[in-house]
């Protein structure tokens, strides 16, 4: 049997910034991901454009005490310059002025450099990829976590860093089922946060719309996009020197109904609507990307897609005693008490968990 002391399911942030705290702590850990790359709703493009999460905010410290570690920079988010607003689909563009209150901040090179960072300090032997966990269970005192591919790996401590919902199938396909009916039950309704939505993105030659005093900055309640940004690179020119120009917009269109249009069809609309919000340079992008996370089924749910969008709340507290005796850690994001959904919150909740990593198992 293939035992490790610590298994970590999931290679998003929570799932690497834990294997990076077992690493350094020199013990002995694996982690395994059902995609072909780490990052789970981290991703982005080669040239450092987010087609998941862009931004953390001032407040986030644990996210810059990561990036100070990783040594890797950040910037404030673009927004000098007015806003562009569609108020329906007869109305003309709107321009309005813009606050210019930087709160946002994005990473050098994307959110995905601090995932590439994070993978570069683990042992690459100790990484699954290509790995999906079919079922897990608890016998004599150790975990088993059955793969996909017919493989069983068995552990001591085992650290859950995926999606709440995509935790109690897994438990529940086992021959016996080890968490309470209570905890099944909870873990059912917490939301993962943003799973749901669909991202597009938009590379230019040059950030015209800067040169024409917009912030890139646009709201709509037209669509397909309800909300753009500038999503250029870090240097903050028109021309932006080599990092990409660009604008990305989160759609609109519920998850539900995206289902039965094709992706060239959004990517079309994606487009137009920003040739009526920015002008006719906007209609000739150098290339685009759309990714939708709710077709991500190691990500999103069913439940997921049909609810209005809303952070989790899980009850740590109620749970602890439960969790503690049966030494299984629930780490991704959503289950963060101060930040749920949030990258912050991925990293804080690890850390709170890893703080007291010596004695967090022994009752
Ligand atoms: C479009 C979008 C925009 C966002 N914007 C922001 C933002 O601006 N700022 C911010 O702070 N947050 C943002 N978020 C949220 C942020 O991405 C998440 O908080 C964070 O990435 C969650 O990390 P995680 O590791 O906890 O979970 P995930 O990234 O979801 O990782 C879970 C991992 O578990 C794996 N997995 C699932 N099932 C199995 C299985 N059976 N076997 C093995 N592995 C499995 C998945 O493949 C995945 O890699 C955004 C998210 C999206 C989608």
């Amino acid at each position: 049997m293939n035992f490790s002391e610590h298994l970590i399911i999931g290679g998003g942030i929570s799932g690497c910034v834990m294997a990076n705290q077992l690493a350094k702590r020199k013990l002995d850990f694996k982690l395994i991901e059902a995609q072909a790359t780490l990052g789970g709703r981290i991703k982005s493009t080669e040239q450092g454009l987010d087609l998941g999460p862009t931004w953390f905010w001032p407040h986030q410290r644990s996210v810059k005490t990561l990036l100070a570690e990783l040594n890797i920079d950040s910037f404030a988010q673009y927004t000098q310059g007015d806003y562009v607003y569609q108020a329906g689909p007869n109305s003309p563009t709107q321009r309005e002025r813009n606050q210019e209150t930087v709160l946002s901040h994005r990473v050098v090179g994307g959110m995905g450099a601090v995932i590439t960072a994070l993978q570069n300090t683990l042992p690459q032997e100790r990484i699954l990829l290509n790995s999906p966990v079919k079922s897990m269970t608890k016998l004599d005192n150790l975990w088993q976590v059955q793969l996909n591919n017919g493989d069983t790996l068995s552990c001591a401590n085992l650290w859950l860093a995926m999606p709440p919902r995509k935790i109690a199938p897994l438990l529940l396909a086992a021959d016996h089922c080890v968490l309470s009916d209570a905890l099944i039950a909870h873990l059912q309704v917490q939301q993962t946060w943003m799973s749901a939505q669909a991202k597009f993105v938009a590379v230019y030659k040059t950030a015209f719309w800067r040169d024409a005093g917009l912030s890139g900055q646009g709201f709509s309640r037209v669509g397909p996009m309800v909300e753009i940004n500038d999503a250029s690179g870090a240097d903050g020119s028109s021309d932006t020197k080599g990092s990409p120009a660009a604008l990305f917009g989160f759609i609109g269109v519920p998850a539900i109904n995206r289902q039965s249009l094709d992706e060239q069809t959004m990517i079309n609309a994606c487009v137009a609507q920003l040739g009526q919000l920015f002008g006719e340079a906007a209609l000739s992008p150098i290339s685009t990307h759309y990714v939708d996370w709710a077709s991500n089924t190691f990500i999103a749910s069913a439940a997921d897609i049909n609810e209005p969008s809303q952070h989790a709340h899980f009850n740590q507290e109620k749970f602890e005693t439960e969790l503690r005796g049966l030494s299984l850690g629930l780490i991704g994001s959503e289950f963060s008490q101060t930040e749920p959904g949030y990258i912050a919150g991925a990293i804080d909740h690890v850390d709170s968990q890893t703080s007291e990593l010596s004695c967090i198992f022994k009752q």
